[in-house]
C-alpha cells in the first residue's frame, strides 16, 4: 500500500515537470460562467464562449474550457457582457442606491453632481462604502443639485471651494459638473462653465455639462468645452439642443466631436430627450459614446427602470448589438481613468460581468414627454459577477 501510494505520488511529480499541453494541468477555478453568448467590444468577439475566474480577475475567455471550478454558471441562451459602467447617476445621494444598481448589472458608476463642494464628502462616503467601484463629479455649484436651480446666484460657483472638495476627495472625485440649462443657471450658464473648467482643467479632470433648454445656445456654449469633456442629456430637445429650427445637426456639435468631445445619452426624466430629438439627430449618424440612466433610487417606476432598459431603446432604433454593448461598457471605461482595464473582459481584467436575457415580445419604451415606442426586444439583467463573485438580479 505504501509502496503504490509512493508510486503515485512519483508519477504525479513526473507528469507534471513534463506537461506542456494545458489540459495535462489540473486548474480549479474560482467560477466558470458557462456556454454564454459573449459579446465583449472590447477585442470585437460576439460567441459561444465560457468565461474562466480565479483570484477575482478574468483567467480564460474559451470555448468548452476543461477543468474544476468551485462555482458554475450556466448562461445557456443569455447575453455575458463586461460589468456595466453608467457615467450619469446620483447613485451617490443615498447607501441604498448602489446596491440596487448592481442588481441591474451596474459594476461601476459615477455620480454625476449631486454634491458640491458643501456636501460632497457624504456622496464620497456613499461611493467608498459601495459594493462596486463608485466615482463622482462635484457640482461647481457648492449645495450640489437642487430643486430651484442651484446656479442662478453666480456666488454658488465658487473656484476655490469646488477645488478644496476635489483635493479632500482625489480618491473618488474624477470631474466637474456643470447643469446649463435655464430653470438651472438662467444667464449664468457660460460663467458658470468657465468656473468649472478653471477647477478641472488645472487638475487634468473633465467636466460634463448638461443641455437643452439654456440661456445661451450651443454654439457659445460647446467652444468652452475641451478634449474628454462631456455632454449629456445629447437629445435634449429645443431651445438650444444639438438641432437647428430645420432639425439640422448643427456644424457645431460635429466639430465638438471631432476634437474630442463626448457625447452621452442621459435618460433622466424631465426634458432631457424625445424621441423625435433623438430620431432626427440619429438619421442623421449622430448616436452616443455612452449611454447612461441619470439614474436614483425611484427610476424603476420611471421611463428609466433600468440600464438594461435604456440600452435596449437603441435596440429598437437598430443600433447593433455589439455598439450597444460598447456604449455600456468599453467606451464608458475610456470616459474617467479611474475605470481603465474594465469595460472588458480581457484576461486579466478585474471579473466584473453582466449576464443578461434578451427576451423578445412587444415591449414599450418611454421619453421624458411621455412619448412611447414599441420594439421587440428588451435587454433584462439577469446576474451581476462583481470581482469574480456573483450577486443575484433583483426578484
Ligand atoms: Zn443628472
Amino acid at each position: 500500500m505504501m509502496h503504490r501510494r509512493r508510486f503515485l505520488a512519483a508519477s504525479v511529480a513526473t507528469a507534471a515537470m513534463f506537461a506542456r499541453v494545458p489540459h495535462a494541468r489540473s486548474t480549479t477555478f474560482d467560477l466558470v460562467i458557462k456556454g454564454g453568448r459573449v459579446v465583449d467590444p472590447s477585442v470585437s468577439l460576439d460567441a459561444v464562449r465560457d468565461i474562466a475566474i480565479s483570484g477575482g480577475r478574468i483567467t480564460a475567455v474559451e470555448a468548452n474550457i476543461a477543468g474544476d471550478a468551485a462555482e458554475t454558471i450556466d448562461a445557456t441562451g443569455k447575453i455575458v457582457t463586461a460589468g456595466l459602467i453608467d457615467i450619469h447617476t446620483h447613485a451617490g445621494r443615498s447607501k441604498e442606491g448602489p446596491p440596487m444598481l448592481l442588481q441591474d448589472g451596474v459594476t461601476g458608476w459615477v455620480d454625476a453632481g449631486s454634491g458640491g463642494a458643501d456636501n460632497i464628502d457624504q456622496v464620497a462616503a456613499v461611493a467608498r462604502g459601495a459594493p462596486q467601484i463608485g466615482r463622482a463629479l462635484v457640482n461647481i455649484a457648492r449645495s450640489g443639485v437642487t430643486a430651484d436651480g442651484e446656479l442662478k446666484d453666480l456666488n454658488a460657483a465658487n473656484v476655490d471651494l469646488a477645488r478644496g472638495a476635489v483635493l479632500r476627495n482625489r480618491d473618488v472625485v474624477v470631474g466637474v459638473k456643470a447643469r446649463l440649462s435655464n430653470n438651472v443657471a438662467g444667464a449664468n450658464d457660460l460663467e458658470a462653465l468657465r468656473r468649472a473648467q478653471e477647477v478641472a482643467a488645472p487638475l487634468g479632470m473633465p467636466v460634463m455639462i448638461h443641455i437643452g433648454q439654456s440661456y445661451s445656445p450651443l454654439r457659445a456654449i460647446l467652444p468652452l468645452l475641451k478634449r474628454g469633456d462631456i455632454v449629456t442629456h445629447m437629445y435634449a430637445p429645443a431651445p438650444n439642443g444639438i438641432l437647428d429650427d430645420q432639425g439640422r445637426l448643427l456644424p457645431d456639435v460635429t466639430e465638438a466631436r471631432r476634437r474630442g468631445v463626448l457625447f452621452d445619452f442621459g435618460n433622466g426624466v424631465l426634458d432631457h430627450f424625445s424621441w423625435d430629438s433623438l430620431e432626427r439627430a440619429t438619421r442623421q449618424g449622430f448616436w452616443p459614446d455612452t449611454f447612461s440612466t441619470d439614474w436614483n433610487t425611484q427610476s424603476r417606476t420611471t421611463g428609466v427602470v433600468d440600464f438594461p432598459n435604456v440600452m435596449s431603446k437603441f435596440l429598437l432604433l437598430e443600433m447593433p448589438l455589439m455598439q450597444v454593448i460598447a456604449c455600456a461598457t468599453v467606451n464608458a471605461a475610456r470616459v474617467f481613468p479611474a475605470f481603465d482595464n474594465r469595460g472588458t473582459l480581457n484576461v486579466g481584467a478585474p471579473a466584473d460581468v453582466a449576464i443578461l436575457e434578451l427576451r423578445e415580445g412587444m415591449f414599450e419604451f418611454l421619453d421624458n414627454y411621455k412619448g412611447t415606442r414599441s420594439g421587440r426586444q428588451r435587454l433584462f439583467p439577469v446576474a451581476s459577477v462583481l470581482a469574480g463573485k456573483r450577486t443575484p438580479a433583483r426578484a
